[in-house]
């Protein structure tokens, strides 16, 4: 018997649960949150698809999170959030790219999806069809201004000015304190359907319109019935260019690979030998939960049929998931 669930991150990197123990606290009551407006729908009989956007939604709203209302800072100084959605059962998928005033992009994802004939929209472009559908929040620019993401800006800027202008990405260095907290929900329903949502601001200090991994389908978001769904996060020009949770599904369905090793190999195996730092969650179709790392912490929690959310920050507080 499939078992329902749903499985969340906010994000991979450089940190230990020292590093961001003033933040804690906050960040685990959000994500307890996500879990259960998660549970709550799949309890209900609801859909996978709208367990991962409530969740994903709570996470947005939360400021602690790199994605809606705590996005980090591009070089310029705005904020460009990314977001996707996927449906297993018809492998139908929407995301936005770029978007600059739309509180919940994974709202305006799930409508690219159910209302447009496209899978992605960026910029004015994106927002323009939220404003002639209608029911998406819009809000000013200044919403997404927090002030730990404008010092990491900050401190991102005087390590270029540092460097005579070199390109900072602060996470690709890997020595100091990178968290930043792309979130993501992964879940299975009653009716055996697999989804998975992922939102984010992408990357501090990033220039020239960049997108990362988070809104490209197979890169960062996947789902698919016939083997499993996945959400990444990490330096997302790896995620791309290895299409990570596509090529995790695809060993699973072609190959029979059990989804954790296949998370395993792609991630502690591939992108580790090419350098690329992050990690994925994931479920089968059999509702099995996937976790998997190559960073010192990824912030992510799991809740099942009981209802009991799970949280985990690092390597070292990572307690036993059910077994299958
Ligand atoms: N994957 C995201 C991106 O590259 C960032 C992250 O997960 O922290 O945009």
């Amino acid at each position: 018997m499939p078992r329902w669930g749903m499985v969340i991150h906010t994000g991979a990197g450089a940190f230990t649960l020292e590093s961001f123990k003033d933040r804690q606290a906050e960040m685990r009551s959000a994500m307890t949150d996500a879990l259960t407006a998660g549970h709550a729908i799949l309890a209900a009989g609801g859909t996978s698809l709208d367990a991962v956007q409530a969740a994903v939604v709570v996470l947005e709203d939360s400021p602690q999170f790199n994605a809606g209302r705590g996005a980090v800072f591009t070089h310029e100084g705005t904020n460009e959030l990314d977001a996707a959605i996927m449906d297993g059962r018809t492998l139908a998928a929407g995301a936005v790219a770029a978007v600059t005033r739309v509180k919940n992009p994974i709202r305006l994802a799930r409508l690219v999806m159910e209302r447009s004939p496209h899978v992605l929209m960026v910029g004015d472009g994106a927002e323009a069809f939220a404003k002639e559908q209608g029911g998406i929040e819009l809000v000013p620019e200044s919403y997404f201004h927090t002030d730990l993401r404008w010092q990491q800006l900050q401190r991102a800027l005087e390590q270029e000015r540092a460097k005579q202008g070199a390109m900072v990405q602060p996470r690709s260095d890997g020595r100091e304190d990178t968290y930043f907290g792309t979130v993501g929900a992964v879940a299975l329903d009653q009716q055996g359907n697999l989804a998975a949502a992922t939102s984010t601001g992408g990357l501090t200090n990033k220039r020239f319109g960049r997108v990362g991994d988070s809104p490209i389908v197979g890169a960062g978001t996947y789902a698919n019935n016939r083997s499993c769904a996945v959400s990444a996060t990490g330096t997302g020009e790896y995620f791309i260019r290895f299409t990570v949770a596509h090529d995790i599904c695809a060993r699973v369905e072609y190959r029979g690979t059990s989804a954790q090793q296949a998370a395993d190999e792609v991630i502690q195996d591939v992108l580790t030998r090419a350098g690329g730092p992050g990690g994925v969650v994931g479920l089968d179709r059999l509702g099995t939960v996937v976790m998997s790392f190559n960073t010192t912490g990824m912030g992510r929690g799991y809740v099942g049929q009981d209802g009991q959310p799970v949280i985990m920050f690092t390597a070292e507080d990572a307690v036993p998931l059910p077994a299958r």
